[in-house]
């Protein structure tokens, strides 16, 4: 905190581990020796640079552009990109940080960094929007490449902004290795990308259900954000027969009794990512309740899985969850809840799925993708589809190896952050003082 005044989402991220790995940590002295925590806890490097770039009316505009390279220890540098106006360089140390670990739990060899902009995509052409992934483009190139640092999308960067960007980088480069991942399926994407990390959150909820052999068929949940991951998220859970009734944006969350079905969802679909409109209309579409400015949480559910953004989950929403009979939340956001709301998770002993755990099909497929692009070939969906499940089982047997306190309870917090440590930590040591 000393070093880095200011930056309250990575003291959460930070502390999050730190307080779960305490105890393994302390069982091995070589760590401290090493320096673990604060080599881990300084990102290897961090690029910030000006992007500039002209709008529609010919005006010139700057923005910020940045991208941090957290820890390579078990491979290139692997995460997303985001373009939001809330981003600054706490909030993407926060991810790159989180990505690290996670990445250590896929099984597959990535490190973990992160990047993105204050550009905010909203209301933008798609011609700026070219021209704004072009521009950041120019600058991030030369830190990125298929072996060093391979970026994906995340908030506000989807398949349309990962093309441009790739597009660009090509042309610069002068190669085509394919170092962006979620790229279209005609040049190099992987088939089940885009579905990646909300069918992997579903993956996992199921696994957690087994133990404690609860069906999912039937159950209600709730759903927050309506982007990439709360899509796909509500997709696969209404064809495993759950009841989705909200989902929301930005603006406020809808409430629909009857359960999104696979028609409404198709709405869904066109609304948010061909017109790129509000989940308002949905509500007014469906005839349903909408809540400007709230948050789908006080809604009865058994189920919650919070896909939007980081602390969309508070203290009193998690209170009321739980009062409300909720028996499960998995996360397909990056640190949704806040420490007060994991707190009452797991004094409650509900079943409850950090996103470094719950999340990282995404980033398992995208390394699924790196591995087609370099072997020069493509898998069918099915094949995808079957290595995204065989991994979100993997990392769920590496939560309860770490995390499981008794046959019914397993601390999904822990066990996520040692398992993801340990990894990390052995391939520093081994790798020697850098
Ligand atoms: P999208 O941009 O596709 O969707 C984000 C959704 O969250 C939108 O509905 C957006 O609403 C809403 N949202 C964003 N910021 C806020 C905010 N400050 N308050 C309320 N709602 C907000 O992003 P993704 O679906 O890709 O990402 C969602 C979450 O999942 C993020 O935490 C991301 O880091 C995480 N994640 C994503 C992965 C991926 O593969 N894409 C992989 C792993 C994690 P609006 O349109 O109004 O902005």
């Amino acid at each position: 905190k000393r070093r880095f005044p200011n930056e309250p989402e990575y003291h959460q991220a930070v502390e999050e581990v730190l307080s779960t790995i305490e105890e393994v940590y302390n069982q091995h002295p070589e760590f401290d020796r090493y320096n673990l925590i604060e080599r881990l806890c300084i990102p290897d490097r961090i690029f910030s640079f000006r992007v500039t770039w002209v709008d529609d009316q010919g005006r010139v505009q700057t923005n910020m552009g940045y991208r941090v390279q957290h820890n390579n220890a078990i491979g290139p540098y692997k995460g997303g990109i985001r373009f939001h106006s809330s981003v600054n360089p706490s909030i993407l140390k926060f991810l790159a940080f989180e990505q690290t670990f996670k990445n250590a739990l896929t099984t597959l060899p990535m490190g973990g960094g992160k990047g993105g902009s204050d550009f905010s995509p909203k209301g933008k052409s798609d011609m700026e929007i070219m021209r704004f992934c072009q521009a950041f483009v120019t600058e991030l190139w030369r830190y990125i490449g298929p072996d060093t640092d391979v970026p994906a999308g995340d908030i506000g960067v989807g398949g349309r902004e990962v093309s441009y960007m790739y597009g660009m980088y090509k042309k610069l480069a002068r190669e085509n290795t394919g170092t962006f991942t979620g790229k279209g399926l005609e040049f190099g994407g992987s088939l089940i990308r885009p579905e990646a990390t909300g069918y992997g959150n579903v993956y996992f909820l199921l696994e957690m259900l087994k133990t404690r052999g609860i069906d999912l068929k039937g159950k209600v949940v709730t759903v927050s954000g309506s982007g990439n991951v709360a899509q796909y998220t509500v997709q696969k859970l209404i064809s495993l027969g759950a009841k989705v009734v909200t989902m929301s944006d930005s603006d406020g969350y809808i409430y629909d009794p009857d359960g999104i079905d696979e028609k409404k969802l198709a709405y869904i679909f066109e609304l948010k990512n061909l017109y790129r409109g509000r989940i308002r209309e949905y509500a007014e579409e469906y005839g349903c309740k909408y809540v400007e400015g709230g948050r789908p949480w006080g809604e009865k559910c058994d189920i919650a899985m919070p896909s939007a953004t980081q602390n969309e989950l508070d203290g009193d929403d998690a209170r009321t969850l739980l009062a409300n009979g909720c028996f499960a939340v998995s996360e397909g956001a990056n640190m949704p809840s806040t420490p007060e709301a994991i707190e009452q998770f797991l004094a409650a002993k509900i079943l409850y799925a950090p996103g470094k755990a719950a999340n990282a099909g995404g980033v398992s497929v995208s390394g699924l993708e790196m591995t087609q692009n370099s072997m020069k070939i493509s898998w069918t969906a099915e094949e995808v589809d079957q290595k995204l499940k065989q991994i979100m089982h993997d990392i769920h047997e590496q939560c309860t190896r770490y995390g499981k306190e008794s046959d019914t309870y397993t601390n999904y917090v822990k066990g996520a952050n040692i398992a993801g440590f340990m990894k990390v930590a052995k391939a520093m040591m081994a790798q020697g003082i850098l």
